[in-house]
């Protein structure tokens, strides 16, 4: 089967702004993860692709086509994005419907697939209140059942889980590794490591409008987790005098005892060990947090 997006030597200016820089980009199969620090043009390259945005200069391919110019191709894909783009005085249903028409769905298919979604997201309850109404996650919850109507050949997600609760981002990150899994293209934008360790697939990072990495999520941990840094939150704060004896470089913020401390490693492996320590040393490890240094390195270049 074809590359679902050819991208060749993208531009997107804002005025003096260059939001996408010479991208060139050929989506796979399956999943495809962006990953980048805020204004690395993640958003703007989904809308490049989605058909929103006129290319300034270079080369935008969905199946072949432009999507830009061509209405058609834009009914092979989907796009949820960081906005939502709902109607606030109108229904979730009355939303779906509408939403659903455009793509020349009957209204008993879309109420039929929206409910399976949304119930299985905890969120079929607020179908007949307004959109105004609703909190940030319920609406992204319903933003995500939209991008879904029209079962989408290629599916765009913008921080699809950016405002979700636990179960509700997990449900979305299963749902996803399953659709991958049915000859559909995703590309998917995310901010945390915790998210795309869920992932076995393609990692493109993103900075300054640029590609600096293709890579796949597993040699993240090889290569950006090199002499980086970690957050390991305890169940009960430990004494500082303990973490001084496991041998790693570490802050904290108090004197006597910590509830969670900052350790610079040197590799990936390098959790394992520190994390053996720890229980060793009897401290209930609560959970270990990689956001902050992965978006500190992409934001340095590092
Ligand atoms: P990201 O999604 O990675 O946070 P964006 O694509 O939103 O990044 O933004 C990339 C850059 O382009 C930023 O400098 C942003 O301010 C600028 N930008 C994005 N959209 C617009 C727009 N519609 N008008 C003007 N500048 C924009």
């Amino acid at each position: 089967m074809e590359n679902a997006i050819s991208v060749k030597n993208l531009y997107k200016k804002f005025g003096k702004t260059v939001a996408l820089d010479n991208i060139s980009f050929t989506s796979k199969e399956g999943v495809n993860i962006i990953l980048g620090p805020n204004g690395a043009g993640k958003s703007t390259f989904l809308r490049c692709i989605i058909g929103l945005y006129k290319p300034s200069s270079g080369s935008v391919l969905v199946y072949g086509k432009r999507p830009y110019f061509d209405d058609e191709i834009r009914n092979k894909m989907a796009l949820l994005s960081d906005n939502y783009a709902l109607y606030d005085f109108l229904t979730v249903k009355q939303n779906l419907r509408f939403f659903g028409n455009l793509y020349k769905l009957g209204d008993s298919e879309i109420y039929k697939k929206s409910k399976k979604i949304l119930k299985e997201m905890d969120a079929l309850k607020f179908f007949d209140r307004k959109v105004v109404e609703l909190s940030r996650g319920t609406k992204q919850k319903i933003a995500f059942c939209r991008a879904m109507l029209n079962d989408p050949d290629l599916l765009l997600l913008d921080e699809p889980t950016a405002f979700l609760d636990a179960s509700s981002s997990e449900w979305i990150r299963n749902f996803i590794l399953d659709y991958g899994r049915k000859k559909k293209t995703i590309l998917f934008v995310t901010q945390k490591l915790d998210e795309v360790s869920r992932f076995n697939s393609r990692l493109i990072i993103m900075r300054d409008g640029r590609i600096v990495e293709d890579t796949t999520t597993y040699n993240i941990y090889n290569e950006i987790m090199k002499s980086s840094s970690i957050l390991v939150r305890f169940a009960r704060p430990v004494a500082i005098s303990m973490l001084k004896r496991i041998g790693y470089k570490f802050d904290s913020m108090e004197s006597k005892e910590v509830s969670s401390a900052k350790f610079y490693i040197n590799s990936y492996k390098d959790v394992n060990l520190l994390i053996g320590k720890l229980i060793k040393n009897k401290a209930f490890v609560l959970g270990v947090d990689y956001i902050e240094p992965l978006v500190e390195r992409i934001s340095k270049g590092g």
